[in-house]
């Protein structure tokens, strides 16, 4: 997943990925798919516009595998009703507007959840269209104030599968080792999450099947740092940065520092989604799960979402 809003705020790059397109800019081996966010985020931070034409023009030059509209409005848990029926309205009016050529439509988790379902069963080029992307889960998640409790997200999360049982679902925002599960359980089709990057670059790993753990000391972030037993499985990761730079190159500061660390973090994610996808397949993931995760938080609802299946 790359984003619209870095291209926005890099015209030499963006002007090379439109003559390029994303795969050979990126160098992006055959079969991997390139998904572009809209960078709703970022303009949203900015009160500014999303310059849809130029949005328009960059999918069609850069010609990514996947992208939204070019503009939702994400409602946090801390806005008024009006204001968050203000954000599902906006959303909708550009939901409406590019119901065509493989725009994929944003629906938001949070009160008007529902009536996304509604509108868009309603409307027969939105009802039509095999993708649908769900966003505004990150504030949730994070437990800001008057955040969704995670039951009610969960909940949130099997609706929007259940409703939109013919469509690719794409959630935005989960990244975490703990959140793959409960996505993988829940039957979610795609889902991304710049959070491996942000905690690369605050010196934090992550390790299979558990939390973060501060590794490089940069600063103010505090953190638990890994045990003695948690050294050991870093020191045998056979991620391509452990491999190559081992322990020093996840600790140093700098660039180095990050790269290893964004690169061993990725990996980490892309063997939890290949451990979940094995274990379902092969009907031992019930067996295993508990062993597998350690954090207390997340194991308590996939407990729930297990006894479902
Ligand atoms: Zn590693």
């Amino acid at each position: 997943m790359v984003s619209y809003a870095d291209f926005y705020r890099m015209p030499g790059q963006k002007r090379k990925a439109k003559e390029m397109g994303l795969h050979e800019y990126l160098s992006v081996p055959e079969g991997v798919k390139v998904y572009l966010d809209n960078g709703a985020f970022y303009f949203l931070r900015r009160n500014g516009e999303t310059p849809k034409e130029d949005y328009e023009v960059f999918v069609e030059q850069a010609k990514p595998d996947w992208w939204p509209i070019p503009r939702d409005f994400i409602p946090t848990p801390i806005m008024t009703k009006q204001e968050q029926k203000q954000c599902f309205d906006r959303t909708m009016l550009v939901n409406f507007a590019y119901e065509r050529d493989g725009y994929t439509p944003v629906i938001h988790i949070g009160r008007f959840l529902k009536d996304y379902a509604t509108e868009i069963a309603r409307h027969a080029g939105l009802a039509e269209k095999p993708t649908i992307a769900l966003g505004g889960i990150v504030p949730n998640l994070l437990r800001t104030p008057k955040a969704i409790p995670y039951a009610e997200v969960l909940d949130a999360l099997r609706h929007v599968r259940q409703t939109f049982a013919d469509k690719e679902v794409h959630v935005f925002g989960i990244g975490g080792t703990a959140t793959l599960h409960l996505a993988a359980l829940l039957g979610v089709d795609s889902v991304d999450s710049s959070g491996w990057r942000n905690r690369a670059a605050r010196g934090i790993v992550q390790l299979p099947g558990s939390g973060d753990r501060v590794v490089a000391n940069l600063g103010n972030w505090r953190g638990r740092k890994p045990s003695l037993h948690e050294w050991e499985i870093l020191e045998q990761c056979s991620c391509p940065a452990c491999k190559q730079f081992g322990l020093d190159g996840l600790k140093m500061n700098g660039l180095g520092g990050f790269c290893s660390r964004a690169t061993h973090n990725l990996w980490i994610l892309l063997e939890e989604t290949r451990w979940i996808r094995d274990h379902l397949a092969a009907g031992t993931y019930r067996d295993h799960y508990k062993e597998r995760l350690n954090n207390s938080t997340y194991v308590r609802l996939i407990d729930k979402v297990v006894e479902t299946l």
